[in-house]
């Protein structure tokens, strides 16, 4: 029998040791890609065999269980998220909790190779932003960076975006060797459409062909960069999300900064992560995880799965300590992005 504070307990919000409430759930839908990205993937990766995904009833539960829990943000990311047959199921079924008002933002990282295909119906569905991912303007370089996508494509997918009425802002992970000579005309350009621009360093998750070392362009160089070029200037925006964000005077735009590796972003971390096989990540930077499928199906009833997620949330540690240099080749956590999503 459930007794009165057992269920004002599960109406509680989520808070960890260090005070911080966890507000934002990012779920991994798939492991899976149609893109090889070099600093995500090695080309010949093994998957997940499928029995071991959480259905997309599952994932709802799963999502619902944090709502009820004061998750106002969900981002649904992968993997690539639009390759997982009937995502957009989840979407809708998703999209209820918008419409109670439980939920605040649904929203999903892509790399927009499928979004010209599904972005009216994530509009219909009530998202209203989208996060695409485009390392570079240049179609070969593109085609090297991602080893198997089409830059056209997810160009049509950001035209369909906007079409649409999402808003777009865009993620691209500074790397050296590959963008470094372009990001002035990215910003730009991304500037001159309306949509933010944010750039990510190359975190060490996974063991990936190229060096990281040789990836690694930090962010504070690139900042020292555009200030030969433009005027940067602090602004008070977030997001919710880990990027700092100044404005570009020239372009009137917004640039973001995520920069796990020269500033540590942890002190305001209000994120959590599910796998695709529901585990559940208190830490991006961290191994320490705990498994939400058996409870998920051990019982109907929540009670074994939020028991599960406050005993989890409870071990949610300070910080990541990620760390790229010479002599440290070994990635700092050994999943890749595409297992916990970005
Ligand atoms: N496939 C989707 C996409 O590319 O947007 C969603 C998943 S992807 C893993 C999410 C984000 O993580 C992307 O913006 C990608 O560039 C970024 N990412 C992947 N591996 C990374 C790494 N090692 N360091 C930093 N960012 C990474
Ligand atoms: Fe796929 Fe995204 Fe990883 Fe690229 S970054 S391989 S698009 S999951």
């Amino acid at each position: 029998m459930t007794s009165v504070s057992d269920s004002r307990a599960a109406s509680l919000p989520l808070v960890d040791p260090f005070g911080r409430t966890v507000s934002y759930l990012r779920v991994s839908v798939t492991d899976r890609c149609d893109f090889r990205c070099v600093y995500c993937m090695s080309e010949d990766m093994n998957f997940l065999p499928k029995q071991d995904l959480l259905t997309l009833e599952e994932l709802d539960r799963l999502c619902s269980a944090f709502v009820a829990r004061g998750v106002r943000k969900l981002r649904i990311t992968g993997g690539e998220p639009l390759v997982r047959r009937d995502i957009m199921k989840l979407f809708r079924s998703l999209s209820r909790h918008l419409v109670a008002g439980s939920l605040e933002e649904l929203t999903l990282t892509t790399n927009g190779s499928q979004l010209a295909r599904f972005a009216p119906e994530l509009a219909d569905c009530g998202v209203k932003r989208v996060n695409v991912s485009i390392d570079t303007l240049d179609p070969d370089k593109f085609k090297k960076v991602t080893r198997w996508g089409d830059l056209g494509k997810v160009l049509a997918g950001i035209d369909a975006a906007q079409a649409a009425g999402l808003s777009v802002k865009l993620n691209a992970v500074a790397l050296k060797g590959v963008n470094d000579d372009e990001v002035e005309s990215m910003i730009e350009w991304a500037h001159g459409r309306g949509m933010d621009l944010t750039f990510i360093e190359v975190m060490p998750l996974g063991d990936i062909e190229p060096s990281r070392f040789d990836q690694y362009w930090p962010l504070s160089q690139l900042r020292a960069r555009l200030m030969d070029r433009f005027t940067l200037e602090d602004i008070d925006y977030r997001t919710g999300g880990p990027a700092r964000y100044i404005r570009i005077r020239e372009t009137g735009g917004r640039l973001g900064f995520i920069t796990p590796l020269t500033h540590n972003f942890c002190e305001s971390c209000n994120r959590v992560r599910v796998t695709c096989t529901g585990t559940l990540y208190m830490c991006l930077g961290q191994e320490d995880a705990a498994d939400l499928r058996t409870p998920l199906r051990a019982s109907k009833d929540d009670a074994p799965l939020l028991a599960a997620v406050e005993a989890a949330i409870a071990r949610k540690p300070k910080g990541h300590d990620f760390i790229i240099d010479r002599t440290t080749s070994r990635p700092a956590v050994g999943r890749h992005m595409s297992v916990t999503g970005g």
